[in-house]
Formats: C-alpha cells, sequence, structure tokens
C-alpha cells in the first residue's frame, strides 16, 4: 500500500471515511514524503527513541514515525479522527492515540507509561499553527523530560523563536524559548506539501534543551512578566514600558531608573535590543529594590 504521505492515499483516506477539513483545528495534511524524511533525518530518529507528536491528523508523519522510533505516543483533539487513524495505523503496533488536547492532557504521566524502554523523548510534530505558542510554553515550562523538538510551524513564528536582539521578530517569546532551549530553523517548508495549503508560510525549527539554563532564574514567572513587559509597546524606551510593569510605576520611575542602572542597562534603550543575560541582571538586581512590586496578571 502507498505512503499516507501521498496526495494519492491521503485523497482515498479521506473520501472512505468521508472527512471534512476543520480550519479551526489547523488542519493542513502533509501530503509530500520527501519533507517528512528529511525532517526524521534531522531528528535523528531510531528504535531507542520515543517520539510525541501533537495533531497526527490521518497518520502522515505518524507512520514514517513509527517505521522509524521504536514508540510514539500522538495527541489528536479531533474525535472524528481516532476511527481514521485505528484504521490507517493498523500495521504499526508501536503508536498510541490518545483523543486529548494536547494543552490539556497529562504529558508527564503519558512519557512515564509509554517511553520506559526508550534512551530519549523527543517531540516531532506538524503543530496546529493557531495554538504553536502555547504547545511549545506547556512542553518547555513543566520542565518535562524531553531532549529535543522538531516541529513544523508557521514562518512568523519560526523567525521570532530563532531571532537575534536587534532583529524585528526578537521579542518575549524569542527569550523565553532562549532560556529553556538552543532553537535554529531547520528548512523553509512551501505551502505545496500540505493539503489543503494553508494561507502562510512554513517553516521547521529545532529546538534543543539545555542542560544547564543560560542565566540563573529562580522565579521564571516573574522573569517572564519582566521580558514581557519590556515589550509592551515596542517604540518605548524600556523605562518607560516599565512603568506600567510596576505597581504605581508612574510615581516609581525614579526607582525604576535606578534598578536599570544597577543592573547596567541604559533606561533609554529598548527591549528588542536587550540581551537575556541583560534582562536576567535587572531580575537579580530588583531584589535589592523592594519598593519595585511586579503587578500581579
Ligand atoms: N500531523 C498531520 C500531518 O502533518 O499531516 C496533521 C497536522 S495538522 C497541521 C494539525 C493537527 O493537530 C490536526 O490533526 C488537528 O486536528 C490537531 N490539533 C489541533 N488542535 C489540537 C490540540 N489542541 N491538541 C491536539 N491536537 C490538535
Amino acid at each position: 500500500m502507498k505512503d499516507i504521505a501521498t496526495i494519492g492515499r491521503t485523497k482515498q483516506i479521506l473520501e472512505t471515511h468521508g472527512f471534512s477539513f476543520k480550519k479551526s483545528l489547523g488542519q493542513n495534511f502533509l501530503v509530500d514524503l520527501n519533507v517528512i524524511r528529511e525532517v526524521l533525518d534531522k531528528a535523528d530518529i531510531d528504535e531507542k527513541t520515543g517520539v510525541i507528536e501533537v495533531g497526527p491528523g490521518i497518520g502522515s508523519l505518524t507512520e514514517q514515525l513509527a517505521k522509524r522510533a521504536g514508540k510514539v505516543v500522538a495527541f489528536e483533539i479531533d474525535q472524528r479522527l481516532v476511527p481514521v487513524l485505528a484504521d490507517t495505523l493498523s500495521p504499526y503496533g508501536n503508536v498510541a492515540v490518545i483523543n486529548e488536547d494536547i494543552l490539556k492532557a497529562d504529558i508527564r504521566a503519558e512519557i512515564a507509561a509509554h517511553f520506559s524502554e526508550c534512551d530519549e523523548v523527543v517531540v516531532v510534530a506538524n503543530l496546529p499553527y493557531y495554538i504553536t505558542t502555547p504547545i511549545l510554553m506547556n512542553f518547555l515550562e513543566q520542565n518535562l523530560p524531553i531532549e529535543r523538538f522538531y516541529v513544523m510551524m508557521q514562518k512568523e513564528v519560526g523567525e521570532r523563536i530563532s531571532a537575534r536582539p536587534n532583529s524585528k521578530s526578537y521579542g518575549s517569546l524569542t527569550i523565553a524559548i532562549d532560556y529553556y532551549t538552543e532553537a535554529r530553523v531547520v528548512q523553509q517548508v512551501p505551502k505545496t506539501v500540505f493539503m489543503p495549503p494553508p494561507n502562510v508560510d512554513s517553516i521547521i525549527v529545532e529546538m534543543v534543551r539545555r542542560k544547564t539554563k543560560k542565566v540563573d532564574i529562580d522565579d521564571e514567572a516573574s522573569f517572564f512578566k519582566l521580558t514581557r513587559g519590556a515589550f509592551g509597546q515596542r517604540r518605548k524606551t524600556i523605562l518607560n514600558n516599565y512603568m506600567t510593569v510596576f505597581e504605581d510605576g508612574k510615581n516609581h520611575k525614579d526607582d525604576i531608573r535606578q534598578l536599570l542602572q544597577a543592573a547596567d542597562v541604559d533606561p533609554r534603550r529598548r527591549g528588542e535590543s536587550m540581551s537575556i543575560e541583560e534582562y536576567a541582571a535587572i531580575y537579580q538586581e530588583l531584589k535589592n529594590f523592594p519598593e519595585l512590586k511586579i503587578i500581579s496578571q
């Protein structure tokens, strides 16, 4: 039988099961084996690898993962796809499909239940683009035992993730991902490899979890409020943006200026020019300014 990730087989599966795409769930299925093989080569997957997939769809990527990996656990929110996947993935005994929203699933428990025989766990996915950032942050903030990520996403989000300071794409998402991982763009993906083709361009990003964090932070939630706050209005200086980050900020302008200066940051700079190390310096100095309290959202 032909592979699932081909136009002919995909059309046949959709017809057999009377399946219609739901745009609201970001359903754009891969119909190109070359792209999938390139991802799997880069991800270096073998029989000792446990793979988590988000959104298997009709199983295009899942099938290729199942052929190489020790075990694949695929989370799919759309109940209509459960019988489709039971059919298309029936030749593969090493796949578990979990009919759950990835943002609500107990991923840690599933890792413990399925991957005890594996040397490492990696995430490989053609993500539903409408929730790329929440999915990635949910994986990372939980500190799950996942070593690497190979994920397809909207080009603009991929560029934000792998951006450098002083660029248009650099922002609080860049810093959050940089805190947990080393990220890089692996390759661009044309719209033609999907059915139906999405409206946006796509990109594959590799993220390797850092064994030691780049900066030493004891309260990540507060740190991320400081980094997000610096980009509140991109054109404003960090001093002006921070007046809305701290309680009664307008009346604490001098304290905020002193905080920034103590961290060796010129208050006239903009958030997009600052490295993660400079944000960490502000965070550490904040302990010496008890009058400055971050607004709780
Ligand atoms: N992996 C398949 C492929 O490459 O052909 C499908 C990828 S498609 C871009 C995204 C998939 O994610 C869809 O199957 C969609 O139903 C599923 N999905 C959307 N939101 C989800 C969520 N919150 N949790 C789990 N799966 C989700």
